[in-house]
């Protein structure tokens, strides 16, 4: 093992070598000095650990391949086939091409961020966005920040601080990705009080937890999953007119932020920002980029006394949000304002989007991949913690496996394509999703495809 590490080269040694100089030619010399001295200590520490020494062109050849991987700036695009409209874990929202342009043009050069052009003063950056969104949704007044986990820290922190916040059992969810409401609330130095049982809450219990040292009455809509069956959970409208009797206030999570009515597109219900405020919340808290269709940004409306407060509290500007985004989101809520969410926003217009048109797409999918995939009846989900038992029909295309690790394969090599397409795994086939393909990249999909299952000859590799 001492001769192995002995045997080790040196770093300049490996820096000098000729395929070591040519990597370097895009990179500074540090830090290709860096690489090759990080990969020797790790080769130090595996080979003290018994495993064999790698030969000295091994070690170049690492060395030059992570020197390579540095240039794959990410994240990159992805081809979502998964029929899942908001993919978390695929970043949501795809933009609108006026979204786009805005964020373009934001990120271009300088811009009014924080000016009054008129006074020549500081101004605030929430004037962009404040009144657009009091239009779309009645409010009196909003703001955005970073994204809705931050903006219920913000309420919470701000307001709640030190006395106790009463929510039901049933509401006190992990929404995923780690964001655990109970977790938030004690972040924010507010107590949780929880009232009722996992599948009943009545008015009663929150009036019977109602004490000196409540702050308000917190509803948070249970996004990514349904109860079913023996439930009860308090309508909104109650528990807005319970808070106000009681000099509380009353907020509510509503995760997705829908303008738009669901049900006009055959799926489940979902709750709308614009009833909130009808209902009298007094702050209600939403994400810019599930059903909005926007970028990443958590927004918050409602009474503008206490907006101001959240405005001027020292965490707001721990979370606020930056010129980009916010320019993406004013030019995607001015969609819902010209009355064109279902033709410009994509998550709109997949949702909006006709089986017929699906069913032309999927069929000529299959079509030009011989009779390798055919076209099959399925279902689509909208996702992001929206509607989650809720689904629109679609066409997908299937390709089947022999075998269910056969279908992993294909799903393997769809993945490492250029861009790679991300599609999901039914007992033996791989199925994929028009609805999710802009259809901008049907030709870039089709290229994918036929990499991975035709030859020049049509056979299957
Ligand atoms: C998604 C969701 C959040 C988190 O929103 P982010 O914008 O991802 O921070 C919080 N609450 C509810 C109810 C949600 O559905």
């Amino acid at each position: 093992m001492e001769s192995n590490l002995r045997r080790l080269p040196s770093v300049d040694k490996l820096i000098s070598d000729a395929r070591i100089k040519e990597s370097e030619k895009a990179y500074s010399h540090s830090t290709i000095v860096n690489l090759a001295r990080q990969y020797l200590n790790e080769v130090r520490l595996s080979v003290s650990s018994g495993n064999p020494c790698p030969s000295f062109d091994q070690i170049i050849e690492t060395i030059r391949a992570r020197a390579q991987t540095l240039q794959q700036v990410g994240p990159s695009p992805v081809l979502n086939a998964t029929g899942v409209i908001l993919h978390t874990n695929l970043g949501r929202a795809p933009l609108s091409q006026e979204a786009i342009a805005a964020m373009h043009l934001a990120a271009t050069g300088y811009a009014n961020l924080e000016l009054e052009l008129d006074s020549g003063k500081r101004g605030s950056r929430q004037v962009h966005i404040q009144s657009l969104l009091c239009q779309a949704t009645g409010a009196e007044a909003a703001m955005a920040v970073n994204n809705n986990a931050s903006g219920v820290l913000l309420a919470l922190t701000a307001l709640a601080k030190g006395k106790e916040v009463i929510i039901s059992r049933g509401e006190a969810v992990e929404i995923g990705g780690g964001f655990r409401l109970p977790n938030i609330i004690r972040q924010s130095g507010a107590k949780l009080v929880e009232v009722g049982t996992t599948n009943r809450t009545y008015l009663s219990d929150y009036e019977q937890a109602i004490s000196p040292k409540t702050a308000a009455l917190l509803k948070v809509h249970s996004s990514n999953f349904e109860m079913l069956g023996f439930t009860h959970a308090v309508p909104l409208v109650e528990l807005v007119q319970l808070s106000h009797q009681c000099g509380l206030l009353a907020l509510h999570d509503l995760g997705s932020g829908c303008l738009l009515d669901t049900t006009e597109f055959g799926l489940a219900y979902e709750p709308m920002v614009q009833e909130d405020i009808a209902a009298g919340v007094d702050l209600a808290f939403f994400s810019g980029d599930k059903l909005l269709g926007g970028p990443q940004a958590g927004i918050i409306i409602g009474k503008k006394e206490l907006i101001e407060k959240l405005k001027r509290h020292s965490l707001a500007r721990a979370i606020r949000i930056d010129k980009i985004r916010l320019a993406g989101l004013a030019a995607t809520i001015l969609h819902y304002l010209k009355d064109e969410a279902t033709s410009k926003i994509p998550v709109w217009k997949m949702i909006a989007t006709p089986l017929e048109t699906i069913e032309k797409r999927a069929e000529s999918w299959a079509r030009s991949l011989n009779d390798l995939a055919t076209a099959i009846d399925g279902e689509s989900t909208v996702g992001g913690g929206s509607l989650p038992e809720s689904t629109l029909p679609t066409k997908l295309v299937a390709i089947k496996g022999k075998t269910g690790s056969e279908a992993e394969k294909i799903a393997r090599n769809l993945r490492s394509q250029q861009p790679p397409v991300i599609g999901r795994i039914d007992k033996n086939a791989v199925l994929l999703d028009p609805r999710t393909i802009l259809p901008e990249n049907d030709a870039i999909l089709l290229q994918a495809l036929s990499n991975v299952l035709l030859t020049d000859r049509g056979q299957k590799l």
